[in-house]
């Protein structure tokens, strides 16, 4: 079924299957997007990563696919692309690249500034200059990050307007980017991914480049991040996702930094997939765009995520959960200097909404129900194994 020639894009035209250079394939989002396209479509992936272990159950030992229906329609190579000179004959191989590379965890905005700023900005240089010069597709990831604080968020706590929707809904080709001075280095992530952006945009704008950006607000599901001590370093700091699954798993109080007051959208990855498969098999409606993805109407505090997964937690595990789930931290005692926050993030669904059709469909709810499921049956057994055995220093 994965290869019928029947599919047929948003305009009725069916779908020839194309060949896509994944960057960062071997990620959170690349997992779940190479498992989609082998599953559904008849397009091949030439996945490239420093790591494949989040999509090992997709190759073989060869790092092809023999043996699944989607055999030889993946193909691994392992590669960085800071210093690789296959990178330019794989984008020529490919009718389209999709740029998910790079570091993308806030624990490191501010505590590697230089790292940051070089993946996501120095990193991508070649891969946009390739597809230009090569008249090759680009849909390349940003962040919702690029808009950084709310106008809201500069009037006085009480002040009305900050109920008004003009005054916080993101709009991709309305809101300013606002970042904080630059000895808050958190925001060196958002500037690198902003000045991306616009090159992108340049290229189009100048030299006919065909591109889709990407701004993911807070995706979240299964494969994301690590579990500190587990399948990833003992002191990391993953995303918030995996940093309360990890104090889950271990009966731990879930650290509220600054007391949890800022608020995020999460949706679930499947959702946000969905929006990715339109763009690649819809460049007639995609190219030139910039799209928010995310969802609006899962809006929470951080203290109220954490009470939620608590809940959620305690159901699918059968643990009973504890009586004080939370505890307070200082943002400069979790992440260190220089860490400053997004205060609210309503992604504006419009555009999306009008050259793809696209909404999103799992409440916050069930979303984590099916995470924390996954986190339990992957994780819960390996922590125990941890703590009951500590790691001879
Ligand atoms: P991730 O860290 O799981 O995936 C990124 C992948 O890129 C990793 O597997 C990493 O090994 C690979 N990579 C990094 N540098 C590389 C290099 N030099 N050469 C080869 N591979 C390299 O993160 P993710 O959540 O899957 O995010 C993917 C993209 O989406 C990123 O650009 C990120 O900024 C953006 N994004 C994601 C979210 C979200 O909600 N998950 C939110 C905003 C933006
Ligand atoms: N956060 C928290 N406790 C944690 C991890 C994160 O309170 O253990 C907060 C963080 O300060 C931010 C929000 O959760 O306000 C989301 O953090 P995440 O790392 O997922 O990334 P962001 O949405 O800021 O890009």
């Amino acid at each position: 079924a994965a290869a019928s020639s029947s599919r047929s894009d948003l305009d009725g035209k069916p779908i020839k299957a194309m060949t896509i250079c994944m960057i960062g394939a071997g990620g959170f989002i690349g997992s779940h997007l190479c498992e989609k396209l082998m599953s559904e479509t008849p397009h091949t992936v030439l996945a490239l990563d420093v790591y494949s272990d989040k999509i090992r159950h997709l190759l073989d030992d060869a790092g092809t696919a023999a043996g699944h229906p989607w055999a030889g329609r993946i193909h691994f190579h392992r590669i960085n692309i800071k210093h690789d000179s296959r990178l330019e004959g794989l984008i020529k191989m490919s009718d389209l690249t999709i740029n998910l590379a790079a570091i993308c965890t806030p624990a490191d905005y501010n505590t590697r500034p230089l790292d940051t700023i070089y993946s996501n900005f120095i990193d991508a240089l070649p891969v946009v200059k390739y597809c230009s010069e090569n008249g090759k597709r680009l849909i390349h990831f940003s962040t919702c990050e690029i808009y950084g604080k709310t106008i809201g968020s500069f009037l006085p706590k009480d002040h009305p307007l900050r109920q008004d929707p003009e005054f916080y809904v993101l709009k991709e080709d309305v809101s300013p980017c606002i970042f904080g001075p630059i000895e808050k280095q958190r925001w060196s992530y958002a500037c690198a991914k902003q000045l991306i952006e616009r090159l992108i945009y340049a290229e189009g704008a100048e030299n006919g480049l065909e591109f889709t950006i990407v701004r993911p607000f807070n995706w979240i599901g299964p494969r994301m991040d690590f579990i500190p001590g587990i399948d990833g370093p003992s002191e990391g700091v993953p995303r918030v996702l995996a940093c309360f699954s990890n104090n889950l798993l271990r009966g731990e109080p879930l650290k509220l930094v600054d007391g949890g007051q800022s608020q995020r959208t999460f949706v679930y990855i499947k959702d946000a997939i969905e929006a990715v498969l339109l763009m690649i098999e819809n460049p007639a409606r995609a190219n030139g765009h910039i799209f928010n993805v995310g969802n609006p109407n899962n809006e929470v505090t951080v203290k109220q995520l954490a009470e939620m997964m608590s809940e959620v937690y305690a159901k699918v595990s059968g643990e009973r959960a504890r009586e004080v789930p939370t505890v307070d931290v200082s943002s400069k005692e979790f992440y260190g200097e220089g860490y400053d926050d997004s205060d609210k993030r309503i992604p504006d669904m419009t555009i999306i909404n009008k050259q793809l059709g696209w909404n999103p469909k799992t409440s916050l709810w069930d979303l984590l129900e099916s995470t924390l499921t996954y986190q339990h049956r992957t994780y819960a057994e390996a922590i125990k194994k941890a703590i009951a055995k500590p790691i001879a220093s």
